[in-house]
């Protein structure tokens, strides 16, 4: 049994895809080419946005969201500490500071209450200006844009929804990629709609940011590309990928609904056992990971290695307990939730595959 089957996938999808890439030999438009438009078009119909705009990666789609907003040292960011590295890796790559956030005990999202107190507490500090909220939508759930926006709005400061596990996840029928001011996904082969390597894209309503992030991604190019207006990077998301992922973007919401079946049979058969993840009302998970909660994971992983099924461990270490943030000056105890998490979560396999969901 795999963790995440993408061979059963690409079975499934094999003539579809293989004739999309022996497309893009053939036109060899391979950097830019006709289905990278094709497909940021689509993207924006399925997400209901304007504009995206793809890039390299989902790392590369924090950055250039940090950069449209104009995020720069002396700035605070606040993001959760339980999320992957590169949602606080970005902020500070910009030079601002990231500042921590603990989480919600049964969505595992950022906790609204805990963001107002460290934003009140970064204003009576007084060194840093608050300036933005990067929200993450966690193994596929979006987090509480309702409740972040309104903080968001009494503070004055912008919201990037990082739905790199979120892209197909819903409030109220509104789609991931659409929440906060700008948001960002990523196309790494594990996520819930993965390519075959590496990309990402921006979501946004704003024109001007649009067309800020066109030239961002190409080197900050003003007329054409040897015209350049502004330092920016060379991200964009290769025609290949793009072609893959119109193919797979055409089957996800039948997957979708294969991993939200494979969910509720999790949920039967677990919630007796363990601390089974909890979609609120209005709320549509893309299950990005099935995660538990158990009071000794070590024991309950190797229950499912002896029966042939693979767990995985998201995340073993939150972000104010990263090496590489030791400056910031966090303890062990300043998140206790985030903190419980990172010590009792394990995840099984999940994918619009799987076998009804049954193990
Ligand atoms: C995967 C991920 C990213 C980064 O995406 P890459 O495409 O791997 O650069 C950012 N944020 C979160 C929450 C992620 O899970």
């Amino acid at each position: 049994m795999q963790f995440i089957d993408l061979a059963a996938q690409y079975k499934h999808l094999q003539i579809k895809i293989d004739a999309r890439i022996k497309n893009v030999l053939e036109h060899g438009k391979y950097i830019m080419g006709p289905e990278v438009q094709d497909l940021e078009q689509k993207l924006s119909e399925y997400v209901g946005v304007k504009h995206t705009m793809t890039c390299a990666n989902g790392t590369d789609a924090l950055t250039l969201a940090l950069m449209v907003l104009g995020v720069k040292q002396g700035d605070a960011v606040f993001c959760p500490t339980f999320t992957f590295f590169a949602t606080a890796e970005t902020i500070a790559f910009e030079g601002a500071t990231p500042v921590f956030v603990d989480s919600n005990e049964s969505t595992f999202n950022i906790c609204p209450q805990d963001l107002e107190r460290q934003i009140e507490q970064v204003i009576a500090e007084g060194k840093l200006k608050p300036k933005a909220i990067i929200a993450v939508d966690l193994f596929g759930l979006p987090a509480d844009y309702p409740a972040i926006q309104k903080i968001a709005d009494k503070y004055d400061l912008k919201i990037i929804e990082d739905a790199a596990q979120g892209f197909g996840g819903e409030i109220e029928g509104k789609k991931a990629g659409s929440f906060g001011d700008i948001a960002t996904t990523s196309f790494f082969p594990a996520k819930p709609l993965g390519c075959y390597g590496d990309g990402g894209a921006v979501f946004t309503n704003n024109d001007e940011w649009a067309e800020l992030l066109k030239s961002y991604r190409v080197h900050g190019k003003g007329s054409d590309k040897y015209d350049n207006v502004r330092i920016g990077m060379n991200s964009r998301l290769d025609t290949i990928q793009a072609a893959i992922l119109l193919e797979k973007l055409a089957e996800f919401p039948t997957e979708l609904i294969n991993r939200n079946k494979a969910a509720s049979n999790y949920e039967q058969e677990l919630s007796n056992k363990y601390q089974t993840p909890q979609v609120p009302e209005g709320y549509l998970s893309s299950w990005a990971q099935y995660t538990l909660l158990a009071e000794d994971r070590e024991v309950e992983m190797a229950k499912y290695k002896a029966q042939g099924v693979p767990t995985m461990v998201y995340y073993a270490k939150c972000m104010h307990q990263q090496t590489a943030f030791k400056d910031l000056g966090y303890q062990d105890g300043d998140f206790p939730v985030a903190e419980k998490l990172s010590q009792s979560v394990f995840s099984l396999p999940m994918h619009g595959y799987l076998n009804a969901g049954r193990i």
